[in-house]
């Protein structure tokens, strides 16, 4: 039997993959590769769909966080609140900004953090709360607004699994003072390459990011700040293009597909299924089951030919690279349990419903 892929690229919608080609020729042909009218037409447009004033393109997303941090003002002295259950790109942007990371436990039914876990680690240095949509479901927006405007923090939300959900009609990305989405090629909206992109309502933090991806200047030659090379090259742009014609039907098929997770594995074992929080909608980047008999279960469906993922092994305090902030095993007990029960199972627009039937199917007999 063919194995189930936790992951792969299908035509999805069917014809896709011919009008990515189709918009990729045509970019060769336009000829211009660099800052040229593909990225306009992509930053414009998906600025729009967002219901933001800009769009800024840059080379990734690890990029697209540290120009948001910068561009907000963030810099050597500051403290950022940041959730520790996330990946590390979100820790290392932090720190490449010279900033000081302060990690906060996720919400146990959201695995996101709320104001309630953000709020005590609060201190006269905290400069921005950097929030992350985690596995496509935004947080609970509502409370961490009102926990920045008390305490006068700017707000850059890590919104790179989350293009197109939103929180109460709004899409996630339009809340703080910036967002940094990754179009990373597995990501919901996926370039077939590096990409990324700052997106903001505020013209002055557009201009800076704008500005900064291009060696700081604002015109040939004429650089205001000492900047770096990021930027969304035109081919990637182009693709992004048709990509972003089709983000809500990919995502609804996403949807369509965890909710027959939900009813089959339902009383499941010990499963716990994602939790989706009042008016918050989930784009299931990551469709993560827990069960406390984790490791067995990985090894038994990949035994099936039933391929998985873990999203996060290893918290990113207890990383070997991060010793030096000083956190230790028992610091997160949240984040901690995640790590040992979290398990992400396949779920990507084209997968086959014979597919999807084998892994509820081992998934069951593991159980029964
Ligand atoms: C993918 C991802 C990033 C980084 O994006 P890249 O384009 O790979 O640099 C940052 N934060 C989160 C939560 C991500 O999932």
């Amino acid at each position: 039997m063919e194995p189930v892929p936790y992951f792969a690229f299908r035509d999805y919608p069917a014809g896709s993959e011919a009008a990515v080609q189709e918009a990729l020729l045509q970019a060769v042909a336009g000829k211009a590769y660099i800052l040229g009218k593909e990225l306009r037409t992509f930053e414009e447009a998906y600025a729009n769909y967002l219901g933001a004033t800009a769009a800024v393109g840059v080379g990734n997303g690890y990029d697209a966080l540290v120009l948001a941090l910068k561009a907000v003002g963030v810099g050597g002295g500051d403290e950022v609140v940041l959730p520790v259950h996330t990946f590390i790109a979100t820790l290392n942007a932090v720190l490449q900004v010279g900033a000081k990371p302060v990690l906060v436990e996720p919400d146990g039914q959201t695995y996101n953090i709320t104001a309630v876990t953000a709020a005590p680690a609060i201190t006269s240095k905290t400069k921005a709360l950097l929030p992350v949509h985690l596995y496509g479901q935004v947080c609970e927006m509502a409370p961490l607004l009102e926990l920045a405007q008390a305490h006068n923090l700017k707000v850059v939300e890590d919104a790179a699994q989350a293009h197109g959900a939103t929180y109460i009609n709004q899409h996630a990305g339009t809340f703080g003072a910036a967002a940094a989405f990754s179009f990373y090629p597995t990501k919901n909206l996926g370039a077939l390459g590096d990409a990324g992109a700052v997106v903001t309502s505020d013209d002055a933090v557009a201009d800076f990011v704008r500005m900064y991806r291009n060696y700081g200047e604002v015109q040939k030659y004429q650089s205001e700040v000492v900047g770096v090379n990021s930027r969304l090259d035109e081919l990637q742009a182009a693709v992004l293009q048709v990509k972003l014609q089709h983000l809500d039907q990919l995502n609804a098929e996403r949807q369509r597909l965890a909710a027959i997770y939900d009813s089959e594995l339902e009383g499941t074992g010990d499963i716990i299924l994602p939790y989706t929080a009042p008016g918050c909608s989930h784009v299931y980047h990551i469709f993560s089951i827990r069960t406390k008999r984790r490791d067995a279960l990985r090894q038994w469906l990949r035994e099936q030919g039933i391929y998985t993922a873990i999203h996060y092994p290893v918290p990113v305090h207890l990383q070997p690279a991060y010793k030096f902030l000083g956190y230790r095993t028992g610091d997160f007990p949240v984040a901690e349990e995640l790590a040992q029960t979290s398990l992400s199972l396949p779920l990507f627009p084209g997968l086959r419903a014979v597919e999807q039937e084998r892994v509820v199917g081992a998934v069951k007999h593991f159980f029964r």
